[in-house]
């Protein structure tokens, strides 16, 4: 089965007791056993399986092409059970710029109990250099959030199994759509659903995906089921239905983002625009070389102070001012204000998430915004 497929079929059942052509949600926490004790459909209480969470589950990992999934009610809550299934004193190579949640969460949650360097991942002698004896894992982000880098995820995985380090790679701003980490050698994928895979920016959720299900992904279904941070039926419901149009959706904004890109690098009062689909991106070879499409996030700095990239925000009408990506209504972020006083990221660098609205209109409001500066 080709992706387009498999997106709308491999999660859904139609349901043998009343013919309804989608499966409903089930929202019973518990399941009945039969006389031998046994639980004849495979169910027994919620928190550790539910019908709406495997459907979620099965597309998942059919779209990635893995052996197994797991889903959370979050992403950083995904993030979270593989840092919780390392052994304490653990030390993770994860990107200089990675997502800032998961960032916070090892600095602030797992203080003392695991060890993070931050290395720039486009640098391979660096990453090289900062493995240590107990290095157990290489996170790896890319494109990243928000400077859009590129990471080799090829050259990434073949150092790690030299020295036996597992790869996990965040691949929610690609998505399988566009890259497939498991082709690459990635040992673990993981994904905030929040973003694309929901897709209409009303339900919260993450997942891992595993290339084999061996003993580190035993462990990960232990935390899954025992520390409970699962969806609820009705938001894996809510996922599954928006991953039918997910390949669709990310061609669209794709284009959307590339045009809008296009322009953006021609106006006078853009400083640079950071996507991995224009040809002077400083990666963008390998990108190309890994992805079959550059997604739909850009950044870009706008000229002059903060204030002025801040204003461009203010003007613009199509484009919400909110965090978060992924959804099919345009989004834009002045994203220096929201990670807080240790961001790194750039005070005139906007974050915007190119949606699915007519890349005309979102070109003409960006314009009469930035021709105000
Ligand atoms: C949003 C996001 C996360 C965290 O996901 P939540 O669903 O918000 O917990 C992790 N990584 C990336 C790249 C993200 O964009």
């Amino acid at each position: 089965m080709k992706l387009e497929t498999i997106a709308i079929h491999a999660g859904n059942k139609v349901d043998s007791s009343t013919g309804a052509v989608i499966q409903p949600i089930t929202l019973s926490t518990t399941f009945e056993r039969a006389e031998d004790g046994g639980y004849p459909h495979g169910f027994i209480y919620t928190r550790a399986e539910n019908p709406n969470r495997s459907s979620l589950e099965r597309v998942l990992s059919a779209l990635e092409g893995g052996e197994a999934a797991a889903a959370f009610s979050s992403g950083n809550a995904a993030g979270s059970a593989v840092f919780q299934a390392l052994e304490p004193g653990s030390h993770i190579i994860a990107p200089s710029d990675m997502y800032h949640g998961l960032r916070t969460l090892i600095n602030v949650v797992y203080k003392g109990i695991l060890v993070a360097d931050y290395v720039d991942l486009s640098d391979i002698t660096a990453i090289e250099k900062a493995i240590r004896p107990s290095t157990k894992l290489i996170w790896v982000e890319t494109p990243s959030n928000p400077l859009l880098k590129v990471t080799d995820i090829d050259a990434v995985v073949r150092l790690a199994k030299r020295h036996g380090i597992m790869v996990c790679c965040d691949n929610t701003f690609a998505t399988p759509v566009f890259q497939r980490p498991f082709e690459l050698g990635a040992d673990i994928v993981m994904h905030s659903t929040t973003k694309y895979f929901g897709g209409h920016s009303d339900v919260l959720g993450g997942i891992l995906i595993t290339r084999r299900k061996d003993f580190f992904w035993e462990k990960i279904k232990n935390i899954q089921a025992l520390s409970g941070a699962v969806p609820a039926p009705f938001d894996c419901y809510m996922t599954v239905r928006g991953i039918k149009t997910l390949p669709y959706r990310m061609k669209g904004h794709a284009a959307n983002a590339q045009k809008v890109a296009e322009f953006l690098q021609a106006h006078p009062a853009v400083e640079k625009v950071y996507y991995p689909g224009l040809k002077d991106h400083p990666l963008h070879e390998v990108a190309a070389r890994q992805m079959s499409g550059f997604g739909g996030m850009l950044s870009f700095l706008v000229k002059g102070s903060p204030d002025d990239a801040r204003n461009v925000a203010n003007r613009v009408k199509f484009f919400t001012q909110a965090t978060s990506l992924g959804g099919v209504e345009s989004l834009i972020e002045h994203r220096a204000s929201v990670e807080g006083p240790d961001t790194k990221t750039p005070f005139n660098l906007l974050r915007v998430s190119v949606g699915l609205e007519n890349a005309e209109d979102l070109i003409a409001d960006l314009k009469q915004a930035l021709d105000g500066v």
